[in-house]
């Protein structure tokens, strides 16, 4: 529809970066432009609010960008999902595997309480293990992620499948 061509008219793609053969889905030029961001922001809002969510959860490090202004517009709190070893606090963990190794995501244990609806948001999702690997901490604290939302979807990698195969109800604006 229109909003996703007009958002995917604003994202790059940048070939061969981080690493050679790799399509990298650039969203800068989405927040640079104050006129798309608020389309973006409020498109993300109007979303989220239909799930009535207790909490935003951000995954690092785009989605602190995205979460952060949801939750603000919503009028909930906003929690970040952190890579290892950057929340202060006591935190519940998580690891899962990425095409070379693997990555550990960490949550602050007080971040949710038990049956607080959350709203998941992320920049893109690939193959869809990052998003998995929020929903598994939040729900160690007793969450309930009504859904992941992103602003890309790859859907040849597969991931948003896997997500809805695992529970998890996913939302994309392009693909
Ligand atoms: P996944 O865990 O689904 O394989 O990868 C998604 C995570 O990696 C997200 O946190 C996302 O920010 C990052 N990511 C992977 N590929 C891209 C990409 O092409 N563009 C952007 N913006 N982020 C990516």
């Amino acid at each position: 529809d229109s909003i996703s061509n007009y958002l995917r008219s604003h994202i790059r793609t940048v070939p061969d970066w981080p690493a050679p053969g790799v399509q990298f889905r650039d969203i800068t030029p989405l927040l640079q432009d104050p006129t798309v961001f608020r389309v973006l922001i409020d498109a993300f809002v109007a979303r989220a609010r239909t799930h009535k969510p207790d909490v935003v959860a951000g995954l690092d490090a785009r989605g602190f960008i995205l979460g952060s202004v949801v939750a603000y517009q919503l009028g909930v709190g906003f929690v970040p999902i952190r890579k290892k070893g950057k929340l202060p606090f006591t935190t519940v963990e998580e690891t899962y595997e990425l095409e070379y190794g693997s990555a550990t995501v960490e949550l602050h244990t007080d971040a949710v309480k038990p049956g607080q609806r959350v709203v998941l948001v992320d920049d893109l999702i690939a193959t869809g293990g990052t998003m998995m690997a929020g929903k598994k901490l939040l729900e160690k604290l007793g969450g309930v992620v009504v859904e992941g939302c992103a602003i890309v979807d790859l859907p040849e990698l597969g991931g948003s499948k896997k997500l809805r195969e695992g529970g998890l109800d996913v939302f994309n604006f392009v693909d």
